[in-house]
């Protein structure tokens, strides 16, 4: 049996260029891992078979579109390995859709249990190239701490960083399409006479204050340079989320943003005591269903327990 606990992401910057002709679209991404995390565990089975416990597990596929499953058939493919052999146990704590990269996490998490199982040994190198296979935020789920994702994401560079910052996040009723969110965000470029297309948009770059301020450990000016380019179109879909983002911001967070392409809204903390009030009063204020006080940076996907 194999443990793996893996965090949950936070995008401290989301910028967002024009749709490519590929359809995607260029992002510089800064991604932060924190506390809240999933952990998955592996167990010699017949086939690739899943369970699934937690809050949200009734959102949560048991079949071969979940990306714990896919993640242990394309190590087995890669390997050569006939028969996969696994039953994987998923304990979810990350809110499902919600803009946290739940199931990029899992896909992590289950690749580097299933190495472990197998006894594959499968370079880090190798693991990331899978990881990227599987998804855009999934590369970063195994390396954690804090990077710039390029590309659609999944070109990733780790970044310096300082000290623990403290984070509130605000989970909502149900989740938000990803692909949604940004055909929403495309929308309101073309009807704000922009233009959606990679011409008509500056490629996006990561803000040199905020590589800074997380590399000074400085919460206030980490806060002052928190942007996500999908929120206003995470807001536009579900804006109640206004009400969430006050909220926090009513509570002392430093600042609030949607988390991804949300709904989970994330709001930065002066320190952890400001934390606990902040999701106190998040959860007393009747706009999200609950809250959560966490911390990061923290390591990517790792094994927390082995046994025969
Ligand atoms: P991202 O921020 O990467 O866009 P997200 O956090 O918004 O992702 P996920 O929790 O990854 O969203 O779930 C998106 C969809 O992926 C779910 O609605 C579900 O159908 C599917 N999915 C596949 N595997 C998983 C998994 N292991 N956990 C949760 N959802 C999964």
């Amino acid at each position: 049996m194999v443990t793996v606990r893996v965090p949950a992401k936070v995008n401290v910057q989301l910028g967002v260029g024009g749709v490519r002709p590929d359809g995607y679209h260029d992002l510089a991404n800064v991604f932060f891992a924190v506390a809240l995390g999933d952990e998955v565990t592996a167990t010699p089975g017949e086939g690739v078979t899943l369970t699934c416990t937690g809050p949200d597990a009734d959102a949560v596929p048991l079949d071969d579109s979940n990306l714990a499953a896919r993640a242990a058939r394309l190590l087995a493919a890669h390997h050569g390995l006939p028969d996969p052999g696994v039953h994987l146990h998923i304990a979810k704590a990350i809110p499902v859709a919600g803009g946290m990269a739940g199931g990029s996490a899992d896909g992590a998490a289950a690749l580097l249990a299933c190495d472990t199982l197998w006894g594959l040994g499968t370079p880090l190198d190798t693991l990331l190239d899978l990881a990227a296979e599987l998804g855009s935020d999934v590369p970063f789920a195994l390396l954690g701490g804090v990077a710039l994702g390029r590309g659609r994401g999944e070109i990733l560079e780790a970044l310096p960083v300082s000290g623990t910052f403290h984070w509130v996040f605000a989970v909502a009723d149900g989740g938000l399409s990803t692909p949604a969110v940004y055909r929403e965000c495309d929308r309101l470029r073309e009807e704000s006479g922009l233009g959606s297309s990679a011409a008509d948009v500056p490629e996006p770059d990561a803000d040199p204050a905020l590589l800074a301020a997380l590399a000074g450990g400085d919460p206030v000016a980490l806060a002052a340079a928190l942007g996500n380019d999908l929120q206003a179109a995470a807001v536009s879909l579900r804006p109640s989320l206004a009400d969430t983002l006050h909220a926090g911001t009513e509570a002392g967070a430093l600042a609030a943003l949607v988390s991804g392409s949300g709904p989970t809204c994330a709001f930065l903390a002066k320190d952890a005591d400001a934390a606990a009030h902040i999701a106190a009063a998040l959860r007393a204020s009747g706009t999200c269903r609950t809250a959560h006080a966490t911390h990061g940076p923290v390591p990517g996907a790792q094994v927390v327990q082995t046994s025969a």
